[in-house]
């Protein structure tokens, strides 16, 4: 493929507004173009105007490589901010400009590109490689959620995440919960406290103890870093001369292998459970996101050969690491097999920055070293 044509997909997809919806329009794009090189594709919908996608090339399912970008975006922040249209890409200084170039329609649009191109060069694949390009994965994995339930994932072998990473990959990340605690008491005069049951009161003490647990032993993990806890967010009260019958809080948990999900919730649980049993008061735990923690081997096969291909590629020493966020991954780690799973992807530190750009080099890199990995995963 021409390489104008290259930075031109990159920017038409770009150019479609797709915060948190409206992804059906990239992958009518992505299916149209597929469809130029007689690709076929199924498009799964989740909403309307919601689509993710499924393509796939080569032969065989001894291996399955799955490549895995999504197709939304964060908003685009105050306009004010931006020097150019953040849904009009724009191409200056070397970089493409505009909401979602670094995260992660670069990504996207590089493994798209790379099985175009593997397609019209006639390589031979022992297996597949199948892209699986999803939608709200900015605001809790939807579609990756909806693929994997649905059977998408169970055939993968080895997946690669294009977030963007630059010139690193990451083959861990944390986990996160979201959840909430609702207290409920009894309103009463504040004059006569004892005709009511304070809210405040016991989500103070649901707090307090929380905060202990989680922070009495320092939970860390080499790659990962620490496990944190935070109550972000805590409301109460209606009145102030009224004895307060609610309260609520809210709070973000980021787990590592050695504090999971299932253990942070269990305790939760159980700080909760005792409080109730031990006071007057009536706490309800909700957990809003559990999005689990990936903590695929660091020595398989796919982080090993992207490596060795991207540092050949691109002259660059290409470490492996893990990240602090969360990703697709997350979801996609519930399939019926177990797989590897690496984040590699073009970008930078601006993804849901204003004026998000990605670099046009490491862009186009990408489109090669996603496919001479393709070549010796499949061949191996
Ligand atoms: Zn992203």
């Amino acid at each position: 493929m021409e390489k104008s044509k290259k930075i031109q997909i990159l920017k038409d997809i770009i150019d479609i507004e797709s915060v948190n919806g409206n992804e059906k329009a990239v992958a009518d794009y992505l299916a149209d173009l597929f469809k130029e090189y007689k690709i076929s594709t199924k498009q799964v919908a989740y909403d309307t105007d919601r689509d993710n996608l499924v393509a796939e090339i080569g032969n065989g399912t001894s291996k399955v490589l799955a490549f895995s970008g999504h197709m939304d975006v964060v908003a685009p922040g105050n306009l004010a901010d931006w020097t150019t249209d953040p849904f009009k890409a724009d191409e200056r200084d070397g970089k493409i400009y505009g909401r979602g170039s670094c995260d992660m329609k670069s990504g996207l649009a590089a493994m798209v590109i790379a099985m175009i191109e593997l397609v019209e060069e006639k390589t031979e694949l022992n297996g597949k490689i199948k892209l699986l390009a999803t939608v709200g994965e900015e605001v809790g994995e939807l579609g990756a959620a909806q693929l994997t339930k649905e059977g998408y994932a169970d055939d993968v072998t080895s997946m690669i995440i294009g977030e963007p990473s630059g010139y690193r990959i990451i083959y861990t990340h944390q986990g996160s919960i979201n959840f909430s605690v609702a207290s409920k008491g009894k309103s009463s005069h504040s004059s006569m406290p004892k005709l009511g049951i304070n809210a405040i009161d016991y989500l103070i003490e649901f707090y307090t103890k929380a905060n202990h647990e989680f922070r009495k032993t320092v939970y860390t993990n080499d790659v990962l870093g620490d496990f944190i806890y935070n109550v972000t967010m805590i409301s109460g009260g209606e009145q102030i001369n009224s004895i307060p019958e609610k309260a609520t809080l809210e709070g973000n948990i980021r787990t590592i292998p050695e504090y999971d999900n299932q253990k942070t919730i269990e305790k939760l649980n159980e700080i909760i459970e005792d409080l109730n049993k031990e006071k007057e008061c009536n706490l309800t735990l909700t957990i809003e996101a559990n999005k689990l923690v990936v903590k695929s081997e660091r020595d398989s096969d796919i982080a090993h050969i992207a490596q060795k291909i991207a540092e050949t590629k691109t002259g660059q020493k290409v470490p492996l690491l893990g990240m602090p966020g969360t990703t697709d991954a997350a979801e996609f780690i519930k399939a019926k097999n177990t797989f590897p799973i690496i984040v590699f992807g073009p970008g930078n530190e601006t993804p849901h920055q204003v004026n998000e750009y990605v670099d046009v080099d490491n862009y186009l890199d990408m489109i090669e070293v996603y496919k001479e990995i393709s070549k010796k995963y499949l061949y191996m």
